[in-house]
């Protein structure tokens, strides 16, 4: 398993993590695969989507932060409520296919490190699996 760290800087923010992502297959060297890529906290999480147009991840931070506002009313005392429901929402993982030591991703596709709950140092997980 590989892993590497994120620093965030903002408390909600769509971090580009493809590169990283994209060099950890190429060392792995499967050829052709799977790529799991796991988020193991409670208020972040990690999507594929648009990345060309940097309004796309400004979007969505926007309309999670309508739908699931910062202040509830929310029973967990932390006071990160609204980050906890937007992490399940979006989701701890993505797995993505692998072809000639790439990850396979549609032409405007980036992998994302959301926060929801920053800035804090983060960690993201990453099993290659190679085909048999
Ligand atoms: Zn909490």
């Amino acid at each position: 398993m590989n892993s590497f760290s994120v620093k965030t800087s903002e408390r909600f923010e769509m971090i580009d993590i493809t590169r990283q992502i994209r060099d950890i297959i190429r060392e792995a060297g499967a050829g052709s695969g799977l790529c799991y890529v796991f988020v193991p906290h409670t208020t972040a999480a990690v999507t594929i989507n648009e990345n060309a147009d940097p309004d796309v991840p400004r979007d969505i931070i926007s309309i999670l932060d309508r739908l699931i506002p910062l202040h509830g009313p929310y029973r967990h005392g932390e006071g990160n409520s609204a980050a906890h429901v937007k992490a399940s929402l979006v989701g701890a993982s993505e797995t993505v296919l692998i072809e000639d030591d790439q990850p396979v991703l549609g032409t405007w596709q980036s992998i994302f490190f959301c926060e929801f709950d920053g800035p804090r140092m983060r960690k993201v997980l990453v099993k290659v699996i190679a085909n048999p």
